[in-house]
């Protein structure tokens, strides 16, 4: 189980979701986080297979609205109107270890 960021940060002009913890900072492009959306309108429950990837997501997206729920994950509302997406704190930290391997 993943503890809760110390703290999250939407950085619009240098389009990044900046995600504090004591054990690092990851800094995840919007594009990227929103690529990876979880939610079962950008992921087939189904087949498990992504219907909206990075390729697919707008270059100037940027979120407009985080939300807590609970104390496990943020709700991302975004500039392109999609909003369904639930992001976990294991979920973000997988995606920051996911985009650091990506980057070296
Ligand atoms: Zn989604």
């Amino acid at each position: 189980m993943t503890s809760p960021p110390l703290s999250i940060k939407a950085r619009q002009q240098e389009g990044v979701l900046e995600l504090e913890w004591s054990h690092g900072t990851y800094r995840l492009p919007f594009r990227f986080v929103r690529g990876r959306c979880p939610c079962a309108s950008c992921v087939s429950e189904t087949t498990g297979i992504r219907v909206v990837d990075v390729e697919d997501v707008p270059s100037e997206i940027a979120p407009t609205s985080m939300q807590f729920t609970g104390n496990y994950a943020i709700k991302i509302a975004w500039n392109d109107g999609h909003d369904t997406g639930l992001f976990t704190w294991e979920n973000l930290e997988l995606l920051g270890k996911e985009f650091e391997a990506a980057a070296n």
